[in-house]
C-alpha cells in the first residue's frame, strides 16, 4: 500500500458507471462480487476509481501468477510494440514465437525430460482442452472420455461436457455427451475411488465404453481445491495405459507454478500425454493457450485443427520473459514453497476457528467453511476491508486463496490477516468458542 492512496476500508466507495447495468450482458459475474470500477494494478495490488486499494487474492483466477504488470514483461511488450513487432501473424513463423519456443524448450521441457511438442490453440483454456479432446478421439478412434466429479475444463461444448458444475452445464442448450463421469479421489466418503474406477473399467459389462482419454486436474481449481495423491494419479495413469487411453492433465489453473512447481504433477511420477496450458502461461494476463503433446500423438494434418488467434505475438514476448525471469534457476520454486508454508499455517488457524477444513496445496489452498452462504459472506466482508478473494467448490463452500506467487510477504500476511478478521466477524460463534477454550 502506498501513502498517497487509501485502503478500501478508509475511503467511501464510488458508484460504478451505469453503462454496465444498461449495456453489458447479465451474464457478467465476477463484477457482482466486487462492485467497483478498477482502474489500475501492479504486483498484488488493484486500485479502483475512488482511489481505494485492494490486495488481490484472486489474481485473475490464477492468470496473474507473476502479479499485475510485471515491470520486465511490461517493458519487453512495450519495446516490441514500439519496434513494430508482429502482434498478429496467424501461425506464421515470427521471431517472437521462435524465442518463446526456444526458451520453453530450454527452461521448462528439457530439464524435466519432456519431449512434448507445442500446439498453439485458440487463446483460451477451453480452446486448449477442446484440442486435447479432439486429438485424443482422433488418435484412438474412440469417443468416450473419462472425466471426474467436480472437474472444471471450460465452457465450449466439448470442454463443458467434461465439466461437472450443474449451473454451467445448464447453459449448454444441447445434450452434453461423449463423457463418462467417475469419482475423483475422496469424492465419496468411505469409497476408494481408484478401486472403484478400476473395477468399472475392468468389467466389460460395466457399460463404460473403452475411453479415448482420462481428463483430470491434478488439483481441482474450481471444484473445491481437491488435490489428488501420487497413488491416485499413478493409478489413473496405469489404467489409461492398460486400456489404451491417453492421459490428459489439465494444468490450466494448477500449472505455471501455482502448485509449487511449474507443472502441478511434477512430483507425482506421471507422464501425461496431453497437457493443456493457459491462464498464467502468457505471464501477464494476455490471452494465450497451448496444448503440449507427446510427439507420436502429433497427428493432425496441417490446418486440420485451425483458428485465427493461435499464438499471440505480445503473449510470446511476455511468456518468454516470464520463463527467463522466474524459472531459470530454482529460487522461484523455493520462494513459492516458503509462501505456501505461510499460507498453510495461517489457513489452518482459520480452519480451526471456523470448524472448517484446509484444502489444496502449494499457493492454491483454501478453507472449506461448511457452507456457500458463509463463504460468500466472508468474501463480501473481505472486499469491504480491501481484499479480493473468491470461492470454489460444488456449493461454493471453499474460500480460496490465489494470491500472485510473487506477492510481497508483508502484503501476503496483511491479506491473510484481513481474511482471518473477516472470518471471525462472519463466524462469531466459532471464534467465540475458540476464545472461550
Ligand atoms: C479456467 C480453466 C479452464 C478454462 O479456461 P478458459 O480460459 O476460461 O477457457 C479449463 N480448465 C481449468 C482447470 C481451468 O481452471
Amino acid at each position: 500500500m502506498t501513502d498517497k492512496t487509501q485502503t478500501a476500508a478508509e475511503t467511501a466507495p464510488k458508484p460504478v458507471p451505469a453503462v454496465f447495468a444498461r449495456r453489458e450482458s447479465e451474464v457478467r459475474s465476477y463484477c457482482r462480487s466486487f462492485p467497483t470500477e478498477f482502474v489500475s494494478a501492479s504486483g498484488a495490488t488493484l486500485r479502483d476509481a475512488a482511489g481505494r486499494e485492494y490486495i488481490d487474492f484472486l489474481a485473475g483466477c490464477s492468470s496473474l501468477n507473476y502479479g499485475h504488470n510485471d515491470p520486465d514483461m511490461k517493458q519487453a511488450v512495450v519495446d516490441y510494440i514500439m519496434a513494430d513487432g508482429i502482434s498478429h501473424g496467424l501461425d506464421m513463423h515470427t521471431g517472437a514465437k521462435a524465442a518463446f519456443l526456444e526458451a520453453f524448450e530450454k527452461i521448462i521441457l528439457e530439464p524435466r525430460g519432456m519431449d512434448h511438442k507445442v500446439m498453439m490453440t485458440g487463446p483460451t483454456g477451453a480452446n486448449a482442452v477442446e484440442s486435447a479432446l479432439k486429438l485424443a478421439r482422433k488418435v484412438t478412434g474412440r469417443t468416450n472420455v473419462i472425466a471426474f466429479t467436480n472437474g472444471f475444463h471450460g465452457m465450449t461444448l466439448g470442454a463443458l461436457a467434461a465439466t461437472g458444475n450443474a449451473g454451467k452445464r445448464g447453459g449448454a442448450g444441447v445434450e452434453l455427451n461423449g463423457v463418462t463421469r467417475l469419482p475423483y479421489e475422496g469424492a465419496i466418503e468411505g469409497v476408494d475411488s481408484l478401486a472403484y474406477i478400476e473395477a468399472m473399467l475392468d468389467n466389460p459389462s460395466s457399460g463404460i465404453d473403452a475411453p479415448a482419454a482420462f481428463l483430470i486436474e491434478p488439483i481441482q481449481g474450481e471444484g473445491g481445491l481437491n488435490d489428488a495423491s501420487k497413488r491416485f494419479l499413478q493409478g489413473i495413469e496405469k489404467l489409461a495405459r492398460k486400456h489404451g487411453a491417453l492421459l490428459i492433465a489439465d494444468d490450466i489453473q494448477a500449472g505455471c507454478g501455482r502448485s509449487g512447481t511449474f507443472f502441478s504433477f511434477e512430483e507425482m511420477g506421471i507422464e501425461p500425454d496431453l497437457i493443456p496450458l493457459a491462464k498464467s502461461f502468457s505471464g501477464m494476463g494476455l490471452p494465450f493457450a497451448a496444448l503440449l503433446l507427446r510427439p507420436h500423438l502429433d497427428q493432425w494434418k496441417p490446418g486440420e485443427h485451425n483458428g485465427t488467434f493461435r499464438g499471440n505475438g505480445h503473449a510470446f514476448v511476455a511468456a518468454r520473459v516470464a520463463l527467463e525471469k522466474f524459472w531459470s534457476g530454482d529460487a522461484f520454486e523455493k520462494e513459492i514453497a516458503r509462501k505456501a508454508e505461510i499460507l498453510t499455517a495461517r489457513l489452518s488457524r482459520i480452519a480451526e476457528r471456523t470448524g472448517g477444513r484446509l484444502k489444496g496445496r502449494g499457493m492454491m489452498q483454501g478453507v472449506d467453511v461448511g457452507s456457500g452462504e458463509l463463504a460468500a459472506e466472508i468474501c463480501a466482508r473481505c472486499f469491504e476491508m480491501g481484499l479480493i478473494i473468491e470461492t470454489s467448490g460444488a456449493h461454493d463452500e471453499v474460500v480460496k486463496v490465489l494470491a500472485p506467487l510473487t506477492i510481497d510477504e508483508g502484503l501476503f500476511e496483511q491479506g491473510l490477516s484481513i481474511l482471518e478478521e473477516a472470518t471471525d466477524a462472519c463466524a462469531p460463534s466459532a471464534a467465540a468458542k475458540i476464545a472461550a477454550e
